[in-house]
C-alpha cells in the first residue's frame, strides 16, 4: 500500500473546524505544507506539533505589533534603518542602535531628543515607537499640545488621576514638539504632573527644538521647568541632534552660505 501522504477529507475537515475555532487561521494554512515535510523529514510527532503551533504565534505576534501600532496613532511610518546618519552627522549610531534594543523601556528610562526643526527627531521617536509596538508594549505618541489638551479636558471633567492611572498601563508615551508652543501655567502643572507621574515607573521619550536652558520660558516658570528636567533626565539618554534640515537637504536654504566663493 503506498503511503498516504494526504489527509482524509473526514480528518481535513476536523482540523478546519478545530482551528477555527481555536481562532487559527494561519496554523489552518500552514498544516498540509508542514504534514509534507514532517512526513518527508521523519519529524517527531513533537516537532509537528511545535511548527505547527510556531506558524500561528508568529503570526499572532506580528498582528498584535500592527494593533499597537495602529493604536498608538503615529503621525507617519518611520524606521532606524531610513534615518540616515551621514546626514545626522552629529548622531551617533552605536547610542541609537541601544536604543533601538528597547533595554531603556524596561529600565523605565527617558529619551530625550534635542535638535533644531527637521533634523529628525520625531523620525527616530517614532521609529522607537513602532519598534516598541513590535516587541510587545503598548505606545502612546501625541504632540506636547496635544498632551496637554487631553490632560486638561480629564481635569476638567475631574478625572484627572483616572487618566494618570490609565496612561501609567502605557510602558512608553511620547511627547513630540515640546517648546513649539508656550504653556499656560495650568498646562504646565498638569504636565509637571505627567512627568512626575511617570518617573521611574514607565517611560517618555520626549522632543525638543529647544535646550533645556529655554524650558523655563516654555513653562512659564523656571522652578517648575528645573523639578521637570531633574525628573526627565535623572534616567535618561539625551541625543542632541545637530545641523541642517534634512526637509531643506536637496535645497540651498538649510545651510549658511560659505563667506566666498570661486566661481
Ligand atoms: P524634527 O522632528 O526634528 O523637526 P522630522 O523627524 O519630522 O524632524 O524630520 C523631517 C523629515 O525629514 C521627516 O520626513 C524625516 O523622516 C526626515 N528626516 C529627518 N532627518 C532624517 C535623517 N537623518 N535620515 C532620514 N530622514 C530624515
Ligand atoms: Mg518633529
Amino acid at each position: 500500500m503506498p503511503a498516504k501522504t494526504t489527509t482524509e477529507p473526514a480528518l481535513d475537515a476536523e482540523l478546519v473546524y478545530l482551528t477555527r475555532a481555536l481562532k487559527a487561521p494561519t496554523m489552518r494554512e500552514a498544516i498540509p505544507r508542514l504534514a509534507e515535510r514532517a512526513r518527508s523529514d521523519g519529524w517527531t510527532h513533537e516537532q509537528f506539533l511545535a511548527a505547527c503551533l510556531e506558524r500561528e504565534v508568529t503570526a499572532r505576534a506580528a498582528h498584535g505589533g500592527e494593533l499597537r501600532v495602529k493604536a498608538a496613532r503615529f503621525p507617519a511610518r518611520k524606521s532606524l534603518e531610513d534615518f540616515d546618519f551621514a546626514h545626522a552627522t552629529a548622531v551617533k549610531r552605536d547610542q541609537v542602535a541601544h536604543l533601538g534594543t528597547l533595554s531603556f523601556v524596561t529600565a523605565k528610562d527617558n529619551v530625550i531628543l534635542l535638535g533644531p526643526p527637521g533634523t529628525g527627531k520625531t523620525h527616530l521617536a517614532i521609529a522607537l515607537g513602532i519598534k516598541a509596538c513590535h516587541a510587545g508594549h503598548r505606545v502612546l505618541f501625541a504632540t506636547a499640545a496635544d498632551w496637554v489638551a487631553r490632560l486638561a479636558d480629564a481635569h476638567h471633567a475631574g478625572r484627572f488621576p483616572d487618566e494618570i492611572k490609565r496612561l501609567a498601563r502605557y510602558p512608553l508615551l511620547v511627547i513630540d514638539e515640546i517648546g513649539y508652543l508656550p504653556f499656560e501655567p495650568e498646562a504646565a502643572n498638569l504636565f509637571f504632573q505627567l512627568i512626575s507621574a511617570r518617573y521611574e515607573r514607565a517611560s517618555v521619550i520626549v522632543t525638543s527644538n529647544q535646550p533645556f536652558s529655554r524650558w523655563g520660558e516654555i513653562f512659564g516658570d523656571d522652578t517648575v521647568a528645573a523639578a521637570m528636567i531633574d525628573r526627565l533626565v535623572h534616567h535618561a539618554e539625551i541625543v542632541n541632534i545637530k545641523g541642517d534640515s534634512y526637509r531643506l537637504k536637496d535645497r540651498d536654504l538649510g545651510r549658511t552660505p560659505p563667506a566666498h566663493t570661486n566661481d
